[in-house]
């Protein structure tokens, strides 16, 4: 996802270049494009060289991913190389523990993890917004709700860790993913991508997956974020864009901020992003009409989202 690459493939002098030494010649203009480099001479990969050609820079150059979907290609030496590295490590997670590069994933995602995430809330659906949003009866904060919050973070967090792993399998790394017995898991089943299935059904929980505009709305008092998929869904019959508002003010809380600066480069540039959505759909009514919304609130809903650039 955000991986850093020490080393490209230079395709305009067709040999392997350091950041350093690339961002050099980009500055003497003997490179080009900052976006002709790729992983070795035998992946095609694609990076690109952060700061290409940029006076002035903070993040030192350095290599980075050029697009969300691509694989390396089989036999690539750097996922062999990055998998001998794995040798001897250990992580534990909440949901999963890694020793090398052998992932097993402790719960069961649908019945164990997601469920109490959707239960932690209670919802209570409000009329007459036109965009629709839902309220929660919010607990008054005593120990249990706060031990629950933490609870919950943690597993978001390591959710998030999963979701992470994932990605990089699909971008062709070197995991294997196994349930307790030790059964190769799926994660591509417990994850809903609503760009290919646009079929919702209500309170289901899940690892959704779509590409949404964000837009900074209302006034300068009470600004909120507009999140907008940018695909139709179909719940019970209605056919909508699903959309979520995230009052500004309320939605930043310790631990998202840089969620929130991502949300306001979005709305400001215009483009789509990528988000993963833990959670549900719900259909919301307003004057006879009907909506597709998140069913989070601007207090959690961060919690709830992750977002990548294009
Ligand atoms: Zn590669």
């Amino acid at each position: 996802m955000s991986e850093v690459y020490k080393n490209a493939y230079s395709l305009e002098l067709n040999k392997p270049l350091e950041p350093n030494e690339a961002y050099q010649l980009s500055i003497e203009k003997k490179l080009k494009e900052n976006n002709k480099f790729q992983c070795s001479e035998d992946c095609d990969f694609q990076l690109i060289l952060v700061n290409f050609g940029k006076k002035d820079y903070i993040q030192a150059p350095h290599y980075r991913s050029a697009k969300l979907e691509q694989s390396h290609t089989a036999g690539c030496t750097l996922m062999k190389e990055q998998a001998i590295a794995r040798i001897g490590q250990r992580e534990d997670s909440y949901s999963f523990t890694r020793n090398n590069s052998k992932i097993t994933v402790e719960l069961d995602l649908i019945k164990g993890l997601l469920v109490e995430v959707s239960n932690s809330k209670t919802t209570k659906t409000v009329t007459g917004s036109p965009t629709g949003s839902t309220s929660y009866t919010s607990s008054n904060g005593d120990s249990t709700d706060n031990t629950k919050k933490k609870e919950l973070h943690k597993k978001i967090k390591s959710l998030k860790s999963l979701i992470d792993y994932y990605e990089r399998v699909r971008q062709g790394e070197l995991f294997d993913i196994v349930d307790r017995q030790g059964v190769p898991l799926n994660l591509e089943n417990h994850f809903h991508d609503l760009r290919i299935h646009p079929e919702l059904e209500e309170g289901l929980v899940k690892i959704y997956i779509a590409d949404a505009w964000v837009a900074l709305w209302g006034s300068n008092d009470n600004p909120y974020y507009h999140l907008k998929l940018t695909s139709e869904c179909e719940l019970m019959n209605v056919i909508a864009k699903p959309t979520l508002n995230m009052n500004k003010r309320s939605s930043i809380h310790r631990g998202v901020a840089n969620k929130e600066k991502f949300l306001e480069k979005q709305a400001r540039v215009g483009t789509k992003c990528k988000v993963y959505f833990f959670g549900s759909f719900i259909l919301n009514e307003s004057n006879d009409n009907f909506y597709i919304n998140f069913d989070l609130n601007s207090q959690e809903a961060l919690d709830f989202l992750i977002f990548f650039p294009y």
